[in-house]
């Protein structure tokens, strides 16, 4: 399996009150094919005939988060809400947030505002749709928020 599992200590405060710091947690949805080091070794044009795996692994994922009374984002490729709409809606049903990781895993900095925009707003309209809650947040893939991709801050 192929998901990352990101823990952070996120720190917030104001000048009255003191600084606390919070566990975030967040889980990227993608399977072992489709992360970029897979780039040029597995076509995505191959991605429906590959054996998945994520299906299992996030319901285990799920099952532990549950047993320690944990929540996450999970940010959730389109291609996998697309071809997995139950799966999304389990991680919604058990009190997770929904956010996007685009529809294919496509660095932002390979793509052209256009492309970025329409790639955002098919995989939040479809991460919604199937979830039945607001998403908010993006990540993009493979840290690819590069000098370059600065024309992305206007969003
Ligand atoms: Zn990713």
């Amino acid at each position: 399996m192929i998901m990352d599992l990101n823990r952070e200590q996120v720190s917030y405060g104001s000048a009255d009150q003191p600084a606390a710091l919070a566990d975030v947690m967040s889980v990227d949805v993608e399977d072992y094919f489709q992360v970029s080091a897979m780039e040029g070794i597995i076509d995505r044009r191959d991605w429906p005939s590959m054996a998945c795996r994520v299906e299992r692994n996030v319901h285990e994922i799920l099952d532990l988060f549950d047993r320690h009374q944990a929540k996450a984002t999970f940010f959730t490729l389109g291609w996998i809400a697309r071809r997995y709409p139950d799966l999304i809606r389990e991680i919604a049903k058990r009190g997770h947030e929904i956010a996007s990781h685009g529809m294919q895993h496509i660095r932002v900095s390979s793509q052209s505002p256009e492309a970025f925009r329409s790639d955002v707003r098919e995989s939040r309209a479809l991460l919604e749709d199937i979830s039945g809650s607001v998403v908010l947040g993006y990540r993009a893939a493979s840290f690819s928020l590069t000098p370059g991709t600065d024309w992305l801050m206007p969003f």
